[in-house]
C-alpha cells in the first residue's frame, strides 16, 4: 500500500483512491468502480466527511437487524472489497452474516479474485461462486445469486449497490440495508435501512454497534422500532443544503 502522511488533512480520501486504484491493478475493481468512487467522493465531500449522527443511527439499526435476522448476507463487490475486506470480515464474524461476491459487471475471474482477497483477510466460506439462483425482474447476468446466499437471505446489506437491483432485492421481501453516499440515488431510497456515509466507515461503525447490541434482543428491537429511513434521507439532504465552507 502506498504511505500517505496521517496528518495530510485529506488522508482518508487519498487512502481510498489508493485502495480502489490498487483494486483495479489487482482485477478487483472495475473501471466503472473508479467512476463511482469519484462520483461518492464528491458526496462525502459535501457531507463534511464524516459519519453524522444521523448515519451512525442508521448504523445501528443495521447492525440490530444483522443480528436478528434468520440468515443475513453482506454482498461484496468490487469496490467494498478493495476498500474494506479485513472490516468486511469482521462484521460478518461479529454478526454471523455470510459474505457474497455479487457483481453488477460480472466476470468469473473478477469473482474469483475477489474471494481470494477475502480469504487473504480471513474470511471463511465465501459465496457468490455458484450462481445458481436468480433474482426474479433483471436481466440474466445482473440476477445471478447463490441460492443457499442472497436468495434465501432475509437481510442482506448491499454497500454501493445499483438502482435496479436495490429494488428487486426489495421486491423479494428481503430487509434491505444499504450504505450509499448519495442520498438522491435510488438504492438507499428504497432500502429499509439507508446508511449515508462512506463505506470506509460505515461498516466498522456497524461493526461497534453490533458488538454493543449482541447478545440483547430487546435493544436490537428498540433500535429497529426507533428508526426512520426518511428521516435519516432527509437529514443527508438538509446536511448537504446547509453546507458551508
Ligand atoms: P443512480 O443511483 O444515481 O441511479 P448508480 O447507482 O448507477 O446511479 P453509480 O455511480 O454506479 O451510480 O453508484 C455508485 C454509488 O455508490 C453512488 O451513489 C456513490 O455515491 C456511492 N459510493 C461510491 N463510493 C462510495 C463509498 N466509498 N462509500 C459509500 N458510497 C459510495
Ligand atoms: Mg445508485
Amino acid at each position: 500500500e502506498v504511505s500517505v502522511p496521517e496528518s495530510h488533512p485529506r488522508y482518508e480520501s487519498l487512502l481510498t483512491r489508493h485502495r480502489i486504484e490498487a483494486g483495479v491493478e489487482r482485477g478487483i475493481t472495475s473501471k466503472q468502480g473508479l467512476i463511482a468512487e469519484g462520483r461518492g467522493e464528491a458526496f462525502d465531500y459535501l457531507l463534511g466527511e464524516e459519519t453524522t449522527d444521523s448515519a451512525d443511527r442508521a448504523a445501528r439499526a443495521a447492525a440490530a437487524y444483522l443480528l436478528s435476522a434468520e440468515h443475513a448476507v453482506v454482498s461484496v463487490n468490487g469496490n467494498a472489497a478493495a476498500l474494506v475486506p479485513e472490516e468486511l470480515v469482521e462484521l460478518a464474524d461479529v454478526t454471523g452474516a455470510e459474505l457474497e461476491v455479487n457483481l453488477f459487471n460480472r466476470t468469473r475471474e473478477r469473482i474469483e479474485a475477489i474471494a481470494d482477497y477475502l480469504r487473504e483477510h480471513g474470511a471463511e466460506g465465501v459465496k457468490g461462486l455458484d450462481a445458481d439462483a436468480r433474482i426474479p425482474g433483471l436481466d440474466h447476468e445482473r440476477a445471478k445469486v447463490d441460492s443457499d446466499g442472497i436468495y434465501d437471505a432475509d437481510v442482506v446489506l448491499v454497500p454501493l449497490e445499483d438502482g435496479d437491483r436495490a429494488e428487486a432485492l426489495g421486491e423479494m421481501g428481503k430487509t434491505e440495508l444499504v450504505v450509499d453516499l448519495n442520498p438522491l440515488s435510488r438504492s438507499p431510497q428504497v432500502a429499509t435501512v439507508p446508511i449515508v456515509d462512506n463505506i470506509i466507515r460505515a461498516i466498522p461503525t456497524i461493526t461497534e454497534h453490533a458488538r454493543e447490541l449482541a447478545g440483547d434482543p430487546a435493544a436490537q428491537q428498540a433500535a429497529i422500532e426507533t428508526f426512520d429511513a426518511d428521516a435519516a434521507l432527509a437529514d443527508a439532504k438538509r446536511r448537504i443544503r446547509e453546507v458551508e465552507a
